[in-house]
């Protein structure tokens, strides 16, 4: 544009020299004057326009960074700044941050295709649009995740608009997938709208694991539980180092002729530095999300291991101890020769461990399920279902899985106290089990009646609070101790007294 200017100059400049040299004999000199004007004229247009151009180029870049190509609705940056400069032309206004996102969409795009996922995920948008009035907006953060900016009205009203436009959502995704919400109230229009969509965020991951509702509001405790579970695993490594895990057992009793201890199931406790007593709900979701929890079974294992090897050398008979396998070691290539190396290093026959695998593992990979437990049974090791009735399986399920064990969830078991039907379950559960020639243990026993109600039906294991609750490993061993050396047998079964002894169990 410069240069363009520069010539036009020079060439107008050339045009009046030639013009005063020659006068009017020739031709040349205009021409040369009217090139000159024609590019220094579209020099001085350029010295304008191009400042224009450019702003208009600049804007359309910027729409292009700030816009989801696939949905055509905003994306997180272009959420950010819109969301900011809402938030501060209208600082009277009460806003709430919303995060909505469509639980296990990617099972979509696998069993349909990515075609159809991206044709949900358009529509999805310019539904959460077409919801948005003037002052407010949504974008798309990633994936299957989207985020509104909405005015709060009451509590009552705003509920009523988050639940219609999730069930907008639910009728364009038509599959029964889960839609998860998040609300931030924001309190004050100050506050960053990262920190708003982040706070929604934390309230919808709140609900993730908890299946009963997909409207989650946040609370400032949410920040706080993500805090501990920061803590917790940045110590995992250290703590396992330090032994600070430590298996608990529960006793497992035989009701079909007496209340005798038959076995027990390990059940890890982290009691830290500080002497803090943690139950393994409060960390072993997290050490499944980042595979921690391989190594602390394998740990858990070779504690039972060792006092297993105790029992032995102090001349009493072991039971059978159950120790609960995650799902990460469905896809351990090497599994059964690793629990194999623990057991011989420690002289333990496989007889003495139970390996309980859950239920919902099912859920995940069913074929690979059924390789392990067949794997498992063939080097001779006795598997146990775990929370059998809490989910995914059918009684047909039971026919083509090589297992020993069926523990039925407590949840089965509490539907018996209030519902005819479900003892009538129950009983047909138990019936089933017993010709597939399978054990049956029924967990969560809390009450005499529940006791006497499996008693009755035929169930052959029982496990509960009522029974015993889990206790450290030298309470356990002197309750086998006592139970062995006083020869203890009681005819109907009935809750045994508790054992007191210096270590304290869950209870205390
Ligand atoms: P689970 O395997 O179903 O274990 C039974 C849970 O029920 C235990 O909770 C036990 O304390 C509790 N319980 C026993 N009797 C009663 C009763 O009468 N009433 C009630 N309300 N509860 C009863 P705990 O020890 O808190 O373990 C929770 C879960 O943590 C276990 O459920 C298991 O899924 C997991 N877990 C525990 N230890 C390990 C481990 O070493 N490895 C793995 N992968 N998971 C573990
Ligand atoms: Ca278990
Ligand atoms: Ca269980």
């Amino acid at each position: 544009m410069w240069i363009t200017l520069a010539l036009g100059l020079l060439t107008l400049l050339c045009g009046v020299l030639l013009a005063v040299g020659h006068g009017a004999q020739s031709a040349l000199p205009l021409v040369i004057l009217l090139l000159g004007i024609a590019v220094s004229g579209s020099g001085v247009a350029g010295l304008f326009c191009v400042p224009l151009l450019g702003k208009r180029i600049d804007a359309d870049r910027d729409v292009a960074m700030r816009t989801d190509a696939m949905t055509g609705i905003l994306n997180r940056l272009g959420f950010y700044f819109k969301g900011c400069e809402l938030l501060t032309a209208n600082p009277k206004t009460r806003y709430m941050s919303i995060d909505l996102d469509v639980d296990r969409f990617t099972n979509l795009n696998i069993l349909y295709g990515y075609d159809h996922g991206d044709e949900l995920l358009c529509a999805i948008g310019s539904t959460l649009q077409e919801a948005c009035e003037a002052d407010e907006c949504c974008g798309r953060i990633e994936g299957d995740r989207f985020t509104l900016l909405l005015k709060r009205s009451t509590k009552e009203n705003d509920r009523a608009r988050i639940d219609a436009l999730v069930s907008r959502v639910r009728t364009i995704v038509k599959h029964p997938l889960r839609i998860c919400v998040g609300v931030y109230e924001i309190e004050n229009n100050k506050e960053a709208i990262e920190y708003a969509t982040d706070c929604a965020a934390a309230a919808r991951l709140s609900i993730k694991r908890d299946s009963s509702s997909s409207v989650a509001f946040y609370d400032y405790t949410l920040h706080q539980q993500d805090f501990t579970s920061n803590e917790l695993v940045s110590r995992m490594e250290e703590a396992l180092h330090d032994h600070e895990f430590c298996a608990y057992y529960q006793p497992i009793f035989d009701i079909r002729n007496g209340s005798r201890v038959c076995a027990a199931e390990a059940l890890v406790r982290w009691i830290d530095r500080d002497g803090r007593f943690m139950p393994p709900d409060e960390f072993i979701h997290l050490f499944e999300r980042n595979g921690f929890i391989m190594q602390l079974d394998y740990y858990v294992l070779e504690e039972v291991c060792r006092m297993q090897n105790d029992i032995i050398k102090l001349g009493l008979e072991p039971v059978p101890i159950a120790v609960n396998f995650s799902r990460a070691h469905l896809y351990e290539d090497d599994l059964i020769a690793k629990i194999s190396a623990l057991l011989n290093k420690y002289c333990i026959a496989h007889w003495m461990i139970d390996i309980e695998l859950t239920e919902s593992m099912l859920n995940s990979d069913q074929e690979r399920m059924l390789k392990t437990v067949s794997a498992l049974s063939a080097a001779g090791f006795s598997v146990s279902m775990d929370d059998f009735g809490s989910g995914a399986s059918s009684l047909s399920m039971l026919k083509t899985i090589q297992l020993d064990k069926v523990k039925l969830d407590r949840a089965f078991l509490a539907q018996c106290d209030t519902d005819a039907r479900g003892r009538t379950v129950v009983r047909s559960v138990l019936r089933m089990t017993q010709q597939l020639k399978l054990l049956t243990i029924a967990e969560g026993v809390e009450t005499q009646e529940q006791l006497d109600f499996l008693h009755e039906a035929g169930c052959d294991m029982a496990q509960g609070y009522l029974l015993a609750r889990p206790m450290p490993a030298d309470r356990f061993r002197d309750m086998i101790d006592d139970m062995q050396t006083k020869r203890l047998r009681v005819k109907t079964p009935r809750a045994p007294r508790p054992v007191r002894n210096s270590a304290p169990t869950d209870e205390e």
